[in-house]
């Protein structure tokens, strides 16, 4: 757990979260402030500050996160209509939390490219 991480304070039930899915390395929950009627972010359980600092060796982590974003969009009923899988990297993407999360959105018709 890394000092003053707020996602890693989520995984240790110290700030709560609405749970979506959760496996061995990952954890989905809502995000808090929803951009689409679906809005669930999947985080790995060990800190990673972000996709920028993801190496060849983290194959294994971020498999389990997409098949966990997978689990979440056929439990959230989008799988068939389909849905967006977002990493926001750095400052000009709007990256406000430094721990890695996939955000998955979708129930509605979302516009390319993305404002
Ligand atoms: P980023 O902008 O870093 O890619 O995304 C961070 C996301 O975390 C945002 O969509 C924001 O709404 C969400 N978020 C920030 N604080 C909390 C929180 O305390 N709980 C939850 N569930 N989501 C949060
Ligand atoms: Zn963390």
């Amino acid at each position: 757990m890394a000092d003053d991480c707020l996602f890693c304070k989520i995984l240790a039930g110290e700030v709560p979260s609405s749970e979506v899915h959760s496996t061995g390395g990952t954890y989905a929950f809502r995000d808090i402030n929803p951009q689409a009627p679906t809005h669930v972010l999947v985080i790995p359980r060990r800190h990673i500050a972000n996709a920028g600092d993801l190496g060849a060796g983290d194959g294994g982590v971020l498999a389990e996160m997409i098949t966990t974003a997978q689990a979440v969009a056929a439990s959230e009923g989008i799988a068939e209509s389909g849905y967006r899988l977002v990493f926001n990297v750095g400052d000009d993407a709007g990256n406000l939390v430094p721990h890695l999360h996939l955000h998955v959105l979708g129930g509605r018709p979302m516009g390319w490219p993305p404002g």
